[in-house]
């Protein structure tokens, strides 16, 4: 069983310390700002045995090197971008998975806001660490690719079960939520979210790990009709 905790670190980003209960391995997702990571590591003991990279961006990979250096985890990430992200213990692709204590991760191939983007889906605990692909209430910026890949990544990741936990990069919900009022106001699921993200930031608290089921209910992004609804849903949150 793999839980997710989100760690604030930067302006607005979530590193995600990831255990598995069975075996004790702690893994970090994007770990991006050593400073809060390695307090978090140490409070457990000083046991770091896997970064999962999701994207080559600076905001997602830019402790990798000082954190393997000290603890000597094994660092992951996608094969295709191999030459943008920090030095890789392992190169994966769709579908691989990858052992994580007694536990492991399947690898989705998710383009779309890079090229090379991963996300990383641990079944025993229904976490989904996503990176900047899907959001709560909104989706990644078509940095590199087209509407139509990240339409379809987003499809892919929308096929995963109900209960799966959200564990995003960016604490972006509040701006989002904004926008998906604007696109989809009587829809009674998304206004529920509102009331709670609404008190979740009131209280300084993160809004995510969300459920799965929640997005596909209130996401404009996944609620999406086809790729050409979704291009212009985009390019609308862009001038937003
Ligand atoms: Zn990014
Ligand atoms: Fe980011």
């Amino acid at each position: 069983m793999v839980s997710a905790t989100p760690l604030p670190i930067l302006k607005d980003n979530y590193a995600w310390l990831l255990v598995d209960a069975a075996s004790g391995a702690v893994g970090l997702v994007d770990p991006a700002e050593e400073g809060p990571l390695i307090a978090a590591i140490e409070a457990r003991g000083g046991r770091l045995d896997t970064i999962f990279l999701t994207h080559h961006h600076a905001d997602h990979v830019a402790a990798t090197e000082v954190l393997k250096g000290r603890y000597g985890a094994q660092v992951v990430g996608a094969a295709i971008d191999i030459a943008r992200l920090p030095r890789l213990d392992l190169a994966v692709n769709e579908g691989d998975r990858v052992p994580f204590g007694a536990s492991h991760a399947e690898v989705l191939f998710v383009p779309g806001h890079t090229r090379g983007h991963a996300a990383y889906y641990f079944p025993a605990g229904g976490v989904l660490a996503c990176g900047d692909t899907l959001f709560s209430l909104g989706c990644g910026r078509l940095f590199e690719g087209t509407a139509e890949e990240m339409f379809a990544s987003l499809r892919k990741l929308a096929a995963l079960p109900d209960e799966t936990l959200v564990c995003c990069g960016h604490e972006y919900t509040e701006s989002n939520l904004r926008f998906a009022l604007s696109v989809d106001p009587d829809n009674p699921a998304l206004q529920r979210r509102a009331e709670e993200v609404r008190a979740v930031r009131a209280a300084g608290r993160p809004t995510v790990p969300s459920r799965l089921g929640e997005e596909k209910a209130c996401n404009p992004f996944l609620r999406a009709r086809d790729a050409a609804h979704f291009a212009e849903l985009r390019a609308r949150k862009d001038r937003f």
